[in-house]
């Protein structure tokens, strides 16, 4: 019995069955390579779902944590510590927002940002304004896995098991400005989306659907609320998705590559939203802990001095014309999306799709596919086109040996035309 085989048979009795694992055993990484317990590498272009934008053992963030582990790990929101105002301060710079706060993930940023918008638009009704309390959230959404987070979330399967959820949420067609418009109303508290989905499929938002949402909640004193967990931090370009089209959000979300790899969340946003809390109305004991906070100024201080949001720029504009070219000589890819180092290939079918993950694997490269059909890459900022090559050529030699097999189980139209956007 190998250890790997070991753990496995520990894990199916022990812990809740939530997850499929791949069958390795990882045990250090460097750079953008993981190591399996053999000795294997593998070049990994998933960087643990977008979290590790630094790729693996990162100088900088060896060094935050040995520095702050030595000084101070926690002390609870009840004292001051020297983190969150310098992490509020370059967060706040580089969104246009405001003002933060930080919890400890994904979800539980979104969790807050979501209270916020209540509490922000029963603010307005005191002041006389009429405000609703519902939410319009996107088909294809994901934000989290806790109750407002999967109220939120439109997948079925990740939501209707826990009912009932969070009420007064209502889902509008993506990217569908009129079925927005005819769900608007000042019933509603706050417009929720990603600028580009990410479980959904990397789909990007369009530019009109965007300004239609803010020029929507303007109107009215609605909230529109920009969850940019996975496109955020640098991976598009920019230090958020957002940036690429121009709008400023009232409230956005970030968080997995916050800290390299410690958990944490952070909610931004404007003074006029800020105005909706009071001391006692939100809080976390974790959250915006010391360790979490040095590592993420560690972070964003890197992405800025190595000049990782042109190398995701430079890289991913790459990657994706790469993707484009594959796509002209095989019909098995219907459409390659994306932004930055946030890309997809979509496939013409969800049995292909999974094999091609499980081939990349074979030939040690890390993808995943989500969404069914979708092949999603989101790896360290830190990738270089000689990687990107790679993973192209072994993509061409997967489709060329399997994609005629499922010629015909096709279960998506092929969209037309390849999205450089
Ligand atoms: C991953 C993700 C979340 C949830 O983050 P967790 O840290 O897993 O709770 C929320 N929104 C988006 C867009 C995400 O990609």
């Amino acid at each position: 019995m190998t250890r790997l085989d070991e753990i496995r048979a520990m894990e199916a009795e022990l812990l809740l069955p939530t997850y499929e694992r791949n069958p390795i055993l990882f045990v250090r990484g460097e750079g953008v390579y993981l190591t399996d317990e053999q000795g294997e590498k593998y070049l990994d272009l998933l960087s643990g779902i977008g979290v590790n934008a630094l790729g693996y053992a990162h100088p900088a963030i060896e060094e935050a944590i040995a520095r702050q582990s030595r000084a101070l790990i926690h002390t609870s929101n009840l004292y001051f510590h020297e983190g969150q105002a310098e992490l509020a301060r370059r967060l706040t710079i580089r969104t246009g927002l405001a003002r933060a706060f930080f919890a400890n993930t994904g979800t539980e940023a979104w969790e807050g940002a979501l209270k916020l918008a209540r509490a922000h638009a029963g603010l307005l009704r005191s002041e006389g304004k009429s405000i609703g309390t519902k939410f319009l959230a996107l088909e294809h959404s994901f934000h989290g896995r806790t109750y407002g987070s999967v109220s939120t979330t439109h997948k079925a399967k990740y939501r209707e098991p826990f009912a009932p959820v969070v009420p007064g949420v209502e889902f509008v067609r993506f990217n569908d400005v009129a079925d927005l418009r005819s769900k608007f109303s000042n019933e509603v508290c706050a417009i929720l989306v990603e600028s580009i989905q990410g479980e959904g499929g990397i789909r990007p938002l369009s530019q009109e659907f965007f300004a239609e949402a803010r020029a929507l909640a303007d109107s009215t004193g609605a909230l529109l609320i920009v969850d940019e967990i996975q496109a955020g931090l640098g991976r598009t370009g920019t230090w958020c998705a957002f940036q690429h089209y121009g709008i400023l959000p009232d409230i956005t979300t970030l968080a997995k590559p916050l800290a390299g790899g410690i958990p944490l969340g952070a909610i931004l946003c404007t003074e006029e939203v800020a105005r909706a809390i009071h001391p006692g109305m939100h809080g976390t004991t974790f959250g915006g802990g010391p360790l979490a906070c040095a590592v993420a100024i560690a972070v964003v201080d890197t992405i800025e001095k190595d000049n990782l949001l042109r190398n995701a720029a430079e890289v991913g504009e790459y990657f994706l014309a790469q993707l484009s070219s594959l796509a002209t000589r095989h019909e098995a890819i219907t459409e390659v999306r994306g932004k930055g180092l946030m890309v997809a290939a979509e496939l013409d079918s969800p049995d292909l799709a999974k094999l091609t993950v499980a081939e990349m694997l074979k030939r040690r490269i890390l993808i995943n596919c989500t969404s069914d059909t979708v092949l999603r890459f989101l790896p360290p900022l830190i990738l270089k086109r000689e990687h990107v090559d790679t993973a192209i050529a072994a993509l061409d030699e997967i489709l060329t040996e399997h994609a005629a097999a499922f010629a015909g189980t096709q279960t998506a139209p092929k969209a037309g035309g390849h999205n450089n956007g």
